[in-house]
């Protein structure tokens, strides 16, 4: 069989090299049958056998791919499809500074000193919001919105000019906003301190990218990953091998580490290369210490693996405020036991359970514990 042509009768029929499209009566029609058969076998084999699928979205400010090892692409498309409506929905309403989203008019009422009544989908957000704040010590703290916008984080290109005012720095750190401040009855929240303004930057991101897992399960694809930017949470795995992730190096390009993940799992890291501002040749990065008002300088990035991608990228965030003397503490407090850290001077700190699953690259040299 050479190529596959169409007959005067619109099917599919096969040509074969000598010519023996030209039988004729029962034979020829034998022939079609097998060939047809044949056909239908082949098909049914390759709708079976599953590939690996990808797609891009562009959202969050950052290029999200979705991959999937399935046969099944059209729910492949259709759970894409749901997982960029529902990104794009969260980006609106959970944006803290553009638009008139749902954290925008939340902040606005509490800076009133009202009270708002929230959607079924910010409300878990904001509980384990809460949760995490007390597990963190207050290091992860999505109630500092105000200083996160004085250092210029509430813009869409963070300005290079001269750090914020000091004093302005210790008058918002002085009114300690805190999400212990923040009241939740049923869905009606409101704020005991005036200086509240919530920021989720810190970890909605992993709460959405298990969400994008729970939409590929609904539509049966159990074998995926979601990476958004380098955060990342999997299912399954592909083709019997699990998903062979990389760590970005902090201080250069290409990776510090790699590992397997594992079904349910999610991989986060938070980095001062990520979002900064640099003024004199000092680099200012995005993510503050509600302690001091001034971001955190002595570490470059933190990478936690959970299975609850809020918890992750949260965790990520406070030790990354915690750096080197407390990391260990609260990453016993936040449940996390699965961290790598990389200061300021390239050193690595891994906890015992990161250490045995991980591969370091040979410039990323393990130091520490
Ligand atoms: P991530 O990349 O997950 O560490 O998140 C950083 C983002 O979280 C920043 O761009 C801020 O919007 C916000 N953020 C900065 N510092 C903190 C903090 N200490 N606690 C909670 N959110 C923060
Ligand atoms: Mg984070």
């Amino acid at each position: 069989m050479v190529a596959v042509d169409d007959d005067d009768s619109g099917h599919s029929i096969a040509i074969w090299p000598d010519g023996g499209y030209w039988m004729r009566g029962v034979r020829k029609g034998r022939i079609r049958l097998g060939v047809c058969l044949f056909a239908c076998v082949l098909l049914a084999a390759c709708e079976r056998s599953p590939r690996m699928y990808e797609r891009s979205l562009y959202v969050f400010g950052t290029l999200v791919s979705v991959s999937a090892w399935t046969s099944d692409e059209a729910a492949f498309d259709r759970a894409v499809d749901q997982i960029d409506r529902r990104f794009q929905s969260m980006h609106r309403d959970w944006h803290a500074w553009r638009g008139n989203g749902e954290l925008v008019r939340l902040n606005q009422a509490l800076a009133a000193g009202e009270s708002m009544r929230v959607s079924d989908f910010l409300l878990p957000l904001l509980i384990q919001g809460k949760a995490l704040y007390d597990a963190s010590d207050g290091l992860f703290n999505p109630a500092i919105g105000r200083l996160i916008a004085l250092w210029g984080f509430h813009d869409d290109e963070p300005s290079g000019g001269l750090p914020p005012d000091p004093g302005a720095i210790a008058k918002l750190v002085d009114a300690a906003p805190g999400m212990d401040d923040v009241s939740i009855e049923g869905h009606r929240i409101r704020a005991t301190n005036p200086w509240i303004a919530l920021d989720l930057g810190a970890y909605a991101k992993g709460h959405a990218l298990n969400v994008a897992i729970r939409i590929l399960h609904e539509l049966g694809i159990d074998n995926a990953i979601v990476n958004a930017g380098g955060d990342l949470c999997v299912s399954g795995g592909h083709g019997g091998r699990p998903w062979h992730i990389g760590v970005r190096h902090p201080q250069g390009e290409g990776v510090i580490a790699s590992l397997d993940a594992r079904d349910g799992e999610c991989v986060l890291t938070s980095g001062n290369y990520e979002r900064y501002r640099e003024y004199a040749g000092v680099r200012y990065a995005h993510i503050i210490d509600p302690r001091s008002g001034y971001p955190v300088a002595h570490i470059a990035s933190a990478t936690v693996i959970a299975r609850n991608g809020a918890l992750a990228d949260a965790a990520a965030t406070a030790l990354s405020v915690a750096g080197a003397p407390l990391w260990q503490r609260i990453a016993g407090r936040m449940g996390v036991d699965e961290v790598m850290l990389v200061d300021g001077d390239g050193r690595v700190y891994l906890t015992p359970a990161m250490k045995r699953r991980i591969d370091l690259t040979p410039t990323g040299g393990a130091r520490g514990k």
